[in-house]
């Protein structure tokens, strides 16, 4: 059996201890590798790597660096097929989504950054003829880099490019349930060329473990994590001791705003998808469907006409739509939620259960569920899992009152075709990230992140490097 082991300082290493832990494929419920488990040690370890590592990366040539990133890239496009399996293997999402979405996306982070870094620029102003302010853009340090397991690569890599572009180096502490693809992605940065100790990465738990080693790390200048709400609480906490700068995406309830007038072919194919999604695990899912009166009830009958012939099985079967959950405690999760929206008054209008055909794995059916109130958990919580709920509305008031009840700010989508309303709703919705006729078209430039308890900061084009740099002003007397 495989064994994922720690790269520190250019080498793979097993624990100071020779702890490990089991990798779980979730649609067989089998072990699929063993992971050393690292904590203190291992953090320790690969903190003063990456500081050590930094002196000399920091002032590598951005020409160099860019061109570093590019060669990622190229082995990442090379090795596409087998990291697809990897990340289908450790996740339970279908084949087809690691071919087309996570492994090439992966890919054009590297790329992506690599180019944006070459034009970025700093800012100056003139004080008259009495001086001159210009600004110095330099890197912060060495960075922790914390991941989820729900894109593993393509989220890692969303932080590991720019991190590097800038000239940081960096300790990933990758999510425990998906550990594969960035063990290979340290395999594919050391055949690329990069030096030792700029990039390691060290495997591990979260609370008590290797995360929050790794963020209590007084030597570590900045963290940039993706995961839980309240993830980000524990981080923060963990982060005062030395005033880490801090980024994070985190978790979402995002509303789905359906008006009666949008074209229903598009919004039908294009709910499906931003529903079910990667089995409805992607913080940008559209969770809460608000839909205006008189499209209610002709959009559920096509909605759940459009379900029933999705295919939910074995990821790795090209005709799969839906595939596993990430864990048995997920599933258990998701089921839960299930359960007391029913108990609060909920009607589950499709779904609801476990596939029968399916005898092993952690699989869900696609789950609407209808007649529920905004007070209801199932309305309030992030349930990551492929559940939906519908309500109807009855007007734009009311339901961007609705959308807002929240803690939550991740994202929303708008569905109508009057533009004026278009613009006018997006303007009052409280999240970080809108689409209006659309779902998941992104362009890396624009700003990315969350508002209010879905996240700090924002990632993408150049503010992923108002993170990962530092800008120093000099001012010049005339
Ligand atoms: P999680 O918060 O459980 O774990 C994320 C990472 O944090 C893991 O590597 C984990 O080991 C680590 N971690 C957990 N507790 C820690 C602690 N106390 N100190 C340091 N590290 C710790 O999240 P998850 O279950 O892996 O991912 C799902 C969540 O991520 C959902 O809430 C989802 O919405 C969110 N997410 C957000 C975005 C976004 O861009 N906003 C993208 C993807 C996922």
């Amino acid at each position: 059996m495989e064994v994922l082991r720690h790269f520190i300082d250019g080498e793979f290493v097993e624990s100071k201890d020779g702890r490990r832990f089991q990798n779980i494929n979730p649609a067989t419920e089998e072990v699929i590798a063993e992971v050393a488990e690292g904590g203190r040690d291992e953090i320790d370890r690969a903190v003063s790597a990456a500081r050590r590592a930094f002196k000399e990366w920091g002032r590598t040539p951005v020409a160099r660096r860019s061109e570093i990133l590019h060669r990622i890239a190229d082995l990442i496009e090379e090795r596409a097929e087998e990291l697809a399996r990897l990340e289908t293997l450790d996740t339970g999402k279908p084949l087809q989504l690691s071919r087309t979405l996570d492994i090439p996306r992966a890919a054009y982070n590297f790329r992506f950054f690599a180019d944006f870094v070459k034009g970025l620029g700093t800012e100056a102003f003139q004080m008259d003829d009495v001086a001159l302010n210009y600004a110095l853009r330099r890197p912060v340090g060495v960075a922790g880099l914390i991941s989820p397991w729900n894109a593993p690569l393509f989220l890692l890599t969303w932080k590991v490019a720019p991190c590097l572009a800038a000239g940081n180096t960096c300790v990933i502490k990758p999510a425990e349930l998906t550990p594969t693809t960035a063990t290979r992605l340290a395999e594919i940065c050391q055949e690329a060329g990069l030096p030792d100790g700029v990039l390691n990465v060290v495997h591990g738990f979260g609370p008590d473990a290797a995360g929050s080693a790794l963020t209590e790390h007084p030597n570590v200048d900045l963290v940039s994590l993706t995961g839980e709400t309240a993830t980000g609480k524990a981080v923060m906490r963990a982060a005062a001791s030395n005033l880490k700068k801090l980024s994070f995406e985190l978790g979402g309830k995002n509303p789905n705003i359906i008006f009666a007038d949008a074209d229903l072919e598009d919004v039908v194919e294009t709910t499906i998808r931003s529903s079910f999604a990667n089995q409805g695990e992607l913080c940008l899912c559209g969770s809460r469907v608000y839909v205006e009166r008189p499209l209610y009830d002709e959009f559920l009958r096509r909605m759940t006409d459009r379900i029933a012939s999705l295919t939910v099985g074995d990821p790795m079967d090209t005709g799969t739509d839906v595939g596993a959950l990430i864990s048995q405690e997920h599933l258990l999760r998701v089921e839960g939620f299930i359960e007391r929206a029913v108990a609060d008054g909920g009607r589950i209008l499709i779904g609801g259960g476990r596939p029968a055909h399916l005898k092993r794995g952690y699989y869900l059916e696609p789950t609407v569920i209808v007649d529920v109130d905004r007070y209801c958990e199932i309305v309030r919580h992030e349930v990551f899992g492929p559940v939906i709920t519908v309500q109807p509305f009855d007007s734009e008031e009311e339901v961007i009152e609705q959308t807002n009840d929240t803690d939550y700010g991740l994202s929303a989508t708008i569905w109508t075709t009057n533009l004026k309303r278009a613009h006018r709703v997006a303007a009052q919705i409280e999240a970080g990230v809108i689409w209006i006729n659309t779902w998941f078209l992104r362009d890396l430039r624009t700003p990315f992140g969350g508002m209010k308890q879905s996240g700090i900061g924002r990632e993408g084009g150049v503010h992923s490097f108002e993170f990962f740099t530092e800008l120093t002003n000099v001012c010049v007397k005339l």
